[in-house]
């Protein structure tokens, strides 16, 4: 704690994490400057911080800043390396870092880390909910939930910290070393920001770099580029495998779970649909287990755990409808996996902002789409791709609403009704999250009105 004490520190970006990332060092009497692109007249955060005491440089991020000797840089995630004041910084020989890296820092808790292009929240979560009840009580940050060093400046050794880390925050990380960091997949994505597959993977490769022998890297035994970072681990490894048995670590033996040769739970009783959630599900109980979860708490999270909002989500069942929220399937590969999900039929509901893509890819995961309800700028896109897919029921609606009251219109016992747009939402909605809220209240109208 005593080690920012009278240093100077150049926080850039004012987001929720340089809010608190300036907020915490400037009690730890650290000299803190915000410097954020937003100008200042509508600049509340940063009139906020002024009022602390904090100096605030507000409108464009200044070169000359530099030249005051800052011993210090915490960057926000987002704000590329090749902007302008991060690479002048790093030339100068100025340490840059992420919020994340103080937040170790200043952690008294052991942390579990996650990272992966897919599966983050649903696994935080997942190891979140069965550390609870067990000898140290679980904090969860992240993405999800607040941000990471304002959970580690009040955490105690009686905690663990379970902790959601992107690409972005793990590349400003220096000696950051969880006590289990988590694996999950690597696909092309972000390649705009990373440039190249092996510059994603390297920041990826950052969770385990520090971590030795008494640390545990969980690891996705299915994935090459996943295996590859294990190989220069020097955490003892503990590899998960949906499809084949290991000698060791997480697979899955005629539909049973086993962690080190130990039945732990029947795939059967998962609540959680989907096959790329059995790779989170084995990945969090390896992670809870080592934490000192309990068996019985495990089982008791994967027989009730419906999934966190947005992603998959079990709705409820209304008339033998089973109804599904997974609003946050913004592009094709995750409305497919949403849609690989379920064996009975289903009537989908998608569309949303037009990127200028089509939607061919989508249509080898439509043979149990009966019905395909279709909204915003996509709608025309969409009908083609269904109608080339021989969907029997193509119908378009105008708002979110509209469609729920169609797809239960179009829909039977024993039918799926699941809104998975492929899409963004910012044709017609603020956020994702607003998209499902907004789906969610209209199935809850289906029953107010007893159609
Ligand atoms: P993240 O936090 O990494 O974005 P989420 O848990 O929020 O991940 O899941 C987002 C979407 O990613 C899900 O709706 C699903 O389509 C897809 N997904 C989740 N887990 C996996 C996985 N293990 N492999 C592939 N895709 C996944």
């Amino acid at each position: 704690q005593e080690q920012f004490k009278g240093k100077k520190i150049l926080v850039l970006g004012l987001a929720k994490s340089g809010e608190a990332a300036a907020k915490l060092l400037s009690k730890l009497d650290a000299i803190v400057t915000v410097n954020d692109s937003k100008p200042y007249e509508e600049n509340e955060k940063a009139k906020e911080l002024e009022k602390l005491g904090i100096r605030v440089i507000c409108g464009h991020h200044p070169v000359e800043l530099l030249d005051e000797a800052f011993d210090l840089v915490v960057k926000n995630p987002g704000i590329p390396y090749s902007n302008l004041i991060v690479s002048e910084a790093l030339k100068k020989g100025l340490v840059v870092i992420t919020e994340v890296e103080l937040a170790s820092i200043l952690s008294e808790a052991e942390i579990v880390a996650i990272t992966g292009s897919n599966g983050k929240t649903t696994t935080t979560t997942l190891i979140y909910e069965m550390l609870i009840g067990s000898k140290k009580e679980p904090l969860i940050a992240g993405n999800i939930g607040t941000v990471a060093c304002e959970v580690a400046e009040n955490a105690t050794s009686e905690n663990i910290i379970v902790l959601e880390m992107s690409s972005f925050q793990l590349l400003g990380t220096r000696t950051f070393k969880p006590k289990v960091s988590i694996f999950l997949n690597l696909f092309d994505a972000h390649l705009d920001y990373h440039g190249t597959k092996d510059e994603y993977r390297y920041a990826k490769s950052k969770i385990t770099a520090n971590q030795s022998k008494e640390d545990f890297l969980v690891f996705n035994a299915d994935n090459e580029d996943v295996v590859l970072v294990a190989e220069t681990s020097s955490a003892t490894l503990i590899p998960f495998s949906v499809t084949k048995q290991l000698d060791s670590g997480l697979y899955i033996q005629k539909g049973e779970i086993y962690y080190n040769q130990q039945r732990i739970v029947s795939v059967d009783s998962i609540v959680l649909p989907g096959a790329h959630n059995l790779e989170n599900i084995l990945a969090a109980i390896g992670a809870a287990l080592i934490m000192g979860a309990t068996i019985k708490q495990i089982n008791h999270v994967l027989t009730t755990f419906s999934g966190v909002a947005h992603r998959l989500q079990f709705v409820k069942e209304f008339n033998g409808r089973r109804i599904y929220n997974d609003s946050k399937a913004t592009n094709i590969l995750a409305s497919q996996k949403a849609l690989e999900a379920f064996d009975q039929p289903i009537i989908l509901l998608a569309g949303g902002l037009d990127r200028g893509n089509e939607f061919d890819d989508l249509a080898s995961s439509l043979s149990n789409v009966k019905a395909l309800i279709t909204f915003g700028q996509t709608k025309a896109k969409l009908a083609k791709t269904a109608k080339e897919a021989n969907v029997e029921t193509i119908l378009f609606a105008e708002s979110i609403e509209d469609a729920v009251k169609s797809a239960y219109e179009q829909s039977q016992q024993g039918d799926i009704i699941l809104l998975s747009p492929a899409c963004a939402s910012w044709d017609q909605f603020k956020t994702f999250e607003e998209r499902g809220e907004r789906f969610i209240q209209a199935v809850e109208k289906l029953e107010e009105k007893g159609i």
